[in-house]
């Protein structure tokens, strides 16, 4: 049977290939300050790993962590530990996240010890992708260029295989793509304004990684519908897209969104409605 390992998209041309659904992990680090509809509690161990193991059987390759998700990426060292040549691992810099509230530093010295310590956590040598976590001030971070400029160096330095940023704006990400491999960008039923950043990417052969891609959830709540199926058919449908990274702790919401995910692959590949 056919599983999303059967579908890999190039993110630009850095040689990696991931699924076209990553597996989002704020929701294994951090519930306070987030935006989801209802309120969690941070899975066990156990749980995680099962997550993880479930996440792999499905086909996903793709994880997405940060120093802002409180211990995601603390945990994700011993979970993907003896299985780290399955993931692409992509986290980020910029962002902190203490007792609570979010801070922002994107200074050379900051995005070179971050990456050092998202080394340790993550218990590797080498991060696949490392991206600049905006705070919405977009082309401000990219014109001052210590953080983009520093992620190149850790680049050639072969700390990490490539490097992009998550954006907010339409300018900043198309920007941050002229400038790098790969962008994270909001796009959903919802929330088309950043489309002109995926119309760049696709004639740029840039990789980009959808953040939000059911509204932290907000979509799923419209039960008249097939909201998973509609997402997964809108996103698709926009050749730009490497992967969605959807953040969810539920199994089988997990296996939802990748069998959804098939089924839109599926029908774009035959080209059937
Ligand atoms: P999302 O993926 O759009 O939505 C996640 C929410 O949807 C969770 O509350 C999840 O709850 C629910 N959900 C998932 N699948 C579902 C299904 N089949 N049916 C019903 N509910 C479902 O939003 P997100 O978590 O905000 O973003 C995804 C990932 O993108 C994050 O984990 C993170 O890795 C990344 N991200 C990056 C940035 C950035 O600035 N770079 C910002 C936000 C997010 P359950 O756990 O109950 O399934």
């Amino acid at each position: 049977m056919a599983t999303l390992a059967n579908y890999r998209n190039p993110i630009g041309n850095t040689g990696l290939s991931v699924s076209p659904i990553g597996l989002g992990t704020v929701k294994l680090g951090r519930n306070q300050g987030v935006k989801y509809p209802t309120g969690f509690e941070l899975p066990s161990d156990t749980a995680a790993a099962n997550l993880i193991d479930l996440a792999k059987d499905l086909g996903i390759n793709l994880i997405d962590t940060a120093p802002a998700y409180g211990i995601s990426e603390e945990r994700l060292g011993p979970l993907l530990r003896g299985q780290r040549h399955d993931w692409v691992i992509c986290s980020k810099v910029g962002e902190e996240f203490e007792r609570g509230q979010s801070s922002f530093d994107f200074s050379a010295r900051h995005t070179r010890r971050s990456v050092e310590r998202s080394l340790k956590r993550l218990d590797t040598d080498m991060i696949d992708l490392v991206l600049v976590h905006s705070d919405g001030n977009d082309l401000d971070i990219i014109r001052q260029g210590e953080a983009l400029g520093t992620l190149a160096d850790l680049k050639q330095e072969g700390l990490i295989r490539a490097f992009g940023m998550s954006t907010k704006t339409v300018e900043g990400g198309i920007e941050a793509a002229r400038q790098s491999d790969c962008v994270m960008v909001t796009y959903n039923l919802n929330h088309h304004q950043e489309e002109p950043v995926l119309d760049f990417c696709q004639a740029n052969n840039k990789g980009v990684l959808i953040k939000k891609a059911l509204a932290s959830g907000h979509i799923t709540l419209d039960t008249d519908s097939d909201p998973v199926q509609a997402s997964m058919n809108f996103l698709y449908a926009h050749r730009a897209v490497s992967s969605a990274i959807i953040g969810t702790i539920n199994p089988d919401h997990l296996a939802d969104n990748c069998a959804k995910a098939l089924t839109s692959l599926q029908r774009l590949h035959d080209g059937t409605p």
